[in-house]
């Protein structure tokens, strides 16, 4: 799946990337660094000018590095974020001192000038020495967690550890720099925030969050589940095929007095397959012989103060488990008598059975 990854992202980019940027396949590292630095916080179309006219102003680093301050400063106006300014002042001044106005050209390096980040540093490695680095900035985190379905907030340590991981492993070894300009191109034209192109995206056979219905979901930030996001897992547990286990809800939360099926509650997607399940089915009934009929895709609910998403999963079993107390059996087909929550009703609906369940 990765190797597959990495072969269909290089034929895109051959083939069909069609996105212009002046300093593409740039080799110089001084330009590639002035061009990162001006796209840390700004748009691409917002930042070109600048970029045209820092080069022409200082065609190299020893010009920046010799300009007087005010001069740099004036042309960086309206850019905003004026510590990158800065530090745009104090590594030209450093390149052209400590290293006789020669760009490093080692990762280790060029991550100790001041104001680059490891992604900064990654792009200049990769673009003008073709070193193996991946870069990671928003394109690629959103490009991996969709197609690889990866629930983990890309905002903690534990998620850009993973992250920095599977990027340096999907990494392209002959051709980084190549590799590296075509995923973030990728993020940008095809796998977009909103609205990404799935109909005519050369990974959309492999793609999780596809598969599963999940693409507006990936990436998880952390700062977004403090929003309350939450994902209920819904088990419809089929007795003897014709009974059904339900429950009234009671208590002061969303729905209260109307039915759902057994519920299993997380914060965060938990991408049901047969592996993940095992442990939540042994958790919710115990040793019992239980059949996973059927997973549904995600199915969303936007309320005021909560984003709701979940699964239905269909179950089939020989007896009401012990563990199940608060839940009642009925019939089947005496379920539309009872009344669920829209976003059950949803998933009721889907199945195209109004009248009888199953
Ligand atoms: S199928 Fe859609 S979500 Fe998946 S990688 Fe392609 S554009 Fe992104």
């Amino acid at each position: 799946m990765k190797a597959d990854f990495t072969a269909k992202l290089m034929k895109w980019n051959r083939n069909l990337n069609t996105r212009a940027m002046p300093w593409k396949g740039e080799k110089d590292p001084y330009k590639i660094w002035l061009s990162e630095i001006i796209l840390q916080q700004t748009r691409v179309e917002q930042g070109l000018g600048y970029y045209e006219r820092f080069i022409r102003a200082f065609p190299t680093v020893k010009h920046l590095a010799k300009a007087p301050q005010k001069k740099v400063f004036k042309l960086w106006e309206g850019l905003g974020y004026y510590t990158r300014c800065k530090n745009l002042v104090a590594t030209a001044a450093f390149i052209s001192k400590e290293k006789k106005g020669i760009f490093p050209a080692d990762y280790e390096t060029i991550l100790s000038l001041k104001g680059v980040g490891p992604y900064t540093a990654a792009a200049i490695a990769s673009f003008a020495y073709n070193l193996p680095h991946a870069v990671l900035d928003g394109n690629v985190f959103r490009v991996l967690s969709r197609y690889f379905g990866i629930n983990t907030p890309i905002d903690t340590p534990a998620g850009k550890k993973l992250y920095t991981m599977l990027a340096h492993e999907l990494l392209h070894r002959k051709e980084p720099g190549l590799y590296n300009q075509a995923i973030m191109d990728f993020g940008a034209v095809v796998c977009k925030p909103q609205q990404p192109l799935c109909g005519q995206c050369p990974q959309k056979n492999d793609c999780q969050a596809l598969k599963y219905n999940i693409v507006k979901d990936l990436p998880i930030k952390e700062k977004q589940l403090k929003k309350k996001n939450r994902w209920l897992y819904y088990f419809i547990v089929e007795i003897k095929k014709d009974t059904v286990l339900i429950r009234k809800r009671t208590g002061k939360d969303i729905w209260e007095n109307l039915y759902e099926f057994v519920l299993y509650e997380r914060n965060q997607l938990l991408a049901p397959g047969k592996k993940t399940l095992t442990p939540v089915l042994k958790e919710l009934f115990g040793n019992q012989l239980i059949h996973i009929k059927n997973i549904s895709p995600v199915f969303h609910q936007q309320l005021t103060h909560q984003t709701i998403a979940g699964q239905f999963i269909e179950l089939e079993t020989e007896t009401i488990p012990v563990t199940m107390r608060g839940y009642e059996a009925v019939k089947k087909t005496t379920i539309k008598k009872y009344p669920f929550p829209k976003f059950i009703s949803a998933w009721l609906q889907q199945k195209n059975k109004p009248l009888q369940l199953f």
